[in-house]
């Protein structure tokens, strides 16, 4: 089952040797993610089989990203898919995801919709995650 995981807007601060949001309470995972969403909108981050999957939008290029570990070194596999059509399509479906929440002339980090996800995940056969 993906895991969705949350960002937090606000400062935090540390109570009982463990991380909380200053803004909602929550407590925050190693990675300052926590399974619900901040008061203010933040994007999120889906845990799903040891990987991490998110966007990154920078120099009005969106990136898919999935990685082993968010933390320190970043390690990111590859995604490669098997034809044009899916890549035309996985490529829709980001900057989807992209604009539900933003837009491409705006960097940072943003969330994979859920119907990015599952298009990946109906697709593995022909989108390829390589080390
Ligand atoms: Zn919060």
């Amino acid at each position: 089952m993906p895991l969705r995981l949350y960002h937090h807007a606000g400062g935090m601060y540390r109570e009982d040797g463990k991380v909380v949001c200053q803004k909602c309470g929550a407590e925050l995972d190693d990675n300052l993610l926590s399974a619900d969403p901040c008061l203010i909108q933040s994007t999120s981050v889906i845990y799903h089989d040891g990987l991490y999957w998110f966007i990154n939008v920078s120099g009005l290029h969106a990136e898919l990203c999935i990685a082993k570990n968010i933390i320190g070194q970043i390690q990111y596999l590859k995604i490669r898919c098997a034809d044009k059509a899916t890549a035309n399509k996985l490529h829709d479906l980001v900057i989807r995801s992209v604009e539900e929440e933003g837009a491409i002339n705006i960097s940072g980090l943003y969330s994979v919709s859920d119907e990015l996800f599952n298009f990946i995940e109906n697709n593995r056969d022909k989108i390829i995650f390589e080390e």
